[in-house]
């Protein structure tokens, strides 16, 4: 098997998919399954529709075309939001998008209006994270424009938190967000059947809330395939936390000074670094780099500290697990180094447990 590679565990993916369901199904939510960490990798998304997952969400339309074009049955949500360039292409390929533009709505409206299709939208309301949204007041006006549109339907409303403000979902955003929904319901005499309170950072706001109130839905990425919240990072109970796991070779193993010696300038990261000299030491590099991997993201499972990294290489301290040539090296992931990985075509993609979905495609 070539390496570098990924080993993705599919049974413990089904496993994630269907304590998740069960859990958030307690309280009345549905889950929404985020592909885009696994680049719409079609046996990943088979085994998680076939685990009960109805709707898929990515961000990128070549993610969902790649599901699509693969057979996996499923309603497709764009998360991110359209561009208006790219209408014609959202309302082509998928099911329903998340939106906060009304000149974007309205070339989604022409172009599902030319396609003779529907196009399902659900609104997004800033609720203090600071990326896509729209501002509370500005909610009525909105849908009083948006439900004036043919060929689009408003299905529901949306908020995103714990992105780029790191803004928590608690009980007063969760509250807002339902009483917006029921704001909005009465006011226009519409029914809106999404109410879509966030992503994987939820998971603190729903264990201490008793009642959800008209949160319905979650877009969930990352406690699927890592098993965790996002607030803290803490593992949720009863999930796996190590369905993927990085392989590298090494490439050299040497003795050599733990000290560069030489006239020091920039290094090829543009840093000038200082490395204390703590005599000869192992040191093994590993074929792998920036290029593949987001290295501060990954953890060794072996005995081995990361000492540095360049477009194609991890240098490791080897004095404790004297590793040779050919011998490889596992990590753990977190998810940006995950992202990265699986979406780079240097690293081979390796289902193992797979037997169970294979019927899926
Ligand atoms: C990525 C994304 C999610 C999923 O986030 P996780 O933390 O992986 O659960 C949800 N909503 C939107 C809009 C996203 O872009």
């Amino acid at each position: 098997m070539n390496l570098p590679r990924i080993d993705i565990d599919s049974a413990k993916i089904a496993h994630n998919v269907q304590q998740l369901t069960t859990l958030y199904g307690t309280k009345g939510i549905k889950i929404i399954g985020v592909t885009k960490v696994i680049g719409g990798d079609p046996v990943i998304a088979g085994m998680m529709v076939k685990n009960g997952i109805k709707t898929l969400a990515d961000s990128r339309l070549e993610n969902i075309q790649r599901m699509r074009k693969a057979g996996i049955r499923a309603q497709f949500m764009l998360l991110k939001s359209p561009a208006l360039s790219q209408a014609e292409e959202v309302i082509t390929h998928t099911h329903i998008s998340l939106n906060s533009e009304l000149i974007v709505l309205k070339e989604l409206s022409k172009c599902a209006l030319k396609n003779h299709s529907i196009h399902k939208v659900i609104l997004m309301v800033e609720l203090g994270d600071l990326r896509e949204g729209i501002m509370p007041s500005e909610m009525e006006n909105m849908v009083r424009d948006v439900i004036s549109l043919k060929g689009i339907v408003l299905i529901g409303i949306g908020t995103n938190l714990a992105c780029l403000g790191g803004i928590a979902p608690d009980s007063d955003n969760m509250a807002e967000l339902s009483s917006i929904a029921g704001h909005l319901e009465n006011k226009f005499n519409i029914s809106l059947d999404i109410v879509s309170g966030g992503s994987s950072a939820n998971y603190r706001w729903f264990r201490s809330s008793k009642d959800v109130d008209r949160i319905n839905s979650l877009r969930l990425g990352e406690s699927i395939f890592l098993g965790r919240e996002t607030l803290c990072r803490e593992p949720i109970p009863g999930l796996f936390t190590d369905i993927f796991t990085l392989v590298a070779e090494v490439i050299e193993a040497k003795q050599k000074p733990s000290q560069p010696y030489g006239k020091v300038y920039q290094n090829m990261n543009g840093k000038i670094l200082h490395f204390k000299d703590h005599g000869l030491m192992n040191r093994a590099i590993l074929g792998i780099g920036l290029q593949d991997v987001v290295v501060s993201g990954i953890v060794p499972k072996q005995n081995v500290t990361i000492l540095g990294a360049s477009s194609d290489h991890i240098v490791v301290d080897n004095n404790k697990a004297n590793l040779e040539v050919g011998d490889t090296v596992t990590f753990d992931l977190n998810y940006n180094a995950l992202l990265r990985g699986l979406n780079s075509p240097y690293i081979t993609k390796n289902h193992v447990n797979y037997q169970e979905c294979k019927e899926v495609l």
